[in-house]
């Protein structure tokens, strides 16, 4: 008896459906990071071609390369971390799409591609305020100025230009919008033709159309996680479920067999959990074990429910998230990997 995360093809296949219905005519991009947000790679990858996305979007390039394996030839996979020379010849090999976010690293993609005699594709990113990654507005003409010289040399071909946004404030978003617009539009100058323009990730794609490209970078929605402190997005469900075992059963308390060690944060001391007499509370997360408010009916080997879509009453990842501070993504990719991810229809 161990704790299990199930997840459901269906909830995905029906989330990615309303998503898409939602942001046409921009594309899906569908995020993959950290182990698919903790419900598996190449299952949700694999998921999510059958129902046709054509766009993927995994971190680091060592992933990207498991989704390319998964999809074949199929498909365009894009890798967004700056990554080494070895995995950058990989990628190029591989066909896989990159993100490319400072000077550096765009003349380090163009030199593998040449000494491999292939063409990258690269999506160059403009900083637009968050100051992570990305070239910043002063820096951008001469950056597009090398990719154009590399694409007209045939070792490059920039595919798209793309940016991050805070999603802290409406305004933030619109200034951020506004500086993606200027730099597109000195690309287009140059005579760049991108395909693809995305800057936009699940909240500000499904609430902010104005903010849309022709292609939106969304994983949180595609897995029913919606925004911490954000409204319900419709027709979007949470597709894991987390269960736990009844293993004891006293007067005073029901101890269920999982636990922090499992990647439960010890700070959901007073949560609901779903089972099957009504929602109960938690009172105690110990390493292994934690002990719940008994319920009329509890016994041994019954299993109850942590986080899901509420079918027992359990909270959304997001709730529980939303009582300590964090977001629902957290919650998912904190869990344990030992604990077994069950995938059905
Ligand atoms: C994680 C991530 C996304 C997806 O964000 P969601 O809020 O999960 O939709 C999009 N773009 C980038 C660069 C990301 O890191």
């Amino acid at each position: 008896m161990t704790p299990t995360l199930e997840i459901s093809a269906g909830a995905l296949r029906s989330n990615i459906a309303a998503v898409r219905e939602r942001i046409a005519p921009s594309a899906l991009l569908f995020a993959m990071k950290d182990d698919a947000y903790g419900h598996g790679l190449e299952w949700s990858a694999s998921v999510a071609a059958d129902a046709g996305v054509e766009w993927f979007g995994s971190y680091d390039v060592s992933s990207a390369l498991r989704v390319r394996s998964v999809l074949g030839a199929y498909g365009r996979i894009f890798a967004w971390a700056t990554s080494e020379d070895e995995e950058v010849a990989q990628a190029v090999e591989a066909g896989i799409d990159l993100g490319v976010g400072t000077r550096e690293y765009l003349a380090r993609v163009i030199t593998i591609a040449e000494r491999a005699g292939r063409q990258a594709r690269v999506h160059l990113k403009i900083d637009t305020g968050l100051h992570r990654n990305g070239i910043r507005p002063e820096d951008w003409a001469a950056t597009v100025g090398e990719a154009r010289a590399a694409e007209a040399a045939g070792s490059i071909r920039l595919v798209g230009v793309w940016s991050h946004i805070s999603e802290a404030s409406d305004a933030d978003d619109d200034a951020s919008r506004e500086v993606f617009l200027q730099a597109v539009d000195e690309a287009a100058a140059t005579g760049a033709t991108p395909e693809v323009l995305h800057l936009t990730a699940s909240a500000a794609a499904w609430w902010r159309p104005e903010l849309r490209g022709n292609l939106s970078r969304i994983g949180a929605f595609c897995y029913g996680i919606r925004s911490a402190d954000g409204p319900e997005p419709e027709g979007i469900r949470p597709i894991a479920t987390l269960s736990a075992p009844v293993i004891a059963v006293s007067a005073a308390a029901v101890t269920l067999g999982i636990g922090a060690l499992d990647g439960v944060p010890s700070t959901l001391v007073g949560a609901p959990v779903g089972t099957t007499g009504g929602v109960a509370a938690i009172r105690e997360i110990g390493m292994t074990e934690m002990l719940v408010a008994p319920w009329p009916g509890a016994a041994v080997g019954q299993r109850v429910r942590l986080f899901g879509a509420g079918d027992q009453g359990e909270p959304s990842a997001t709730d529980l998230a939303e009582r300590i501070g964090t977001v629902g993504e957290e919650i998912l990719t904190r869990l344990s990997p030992r604990i077994p991810r069950v995938h059905g229809d």
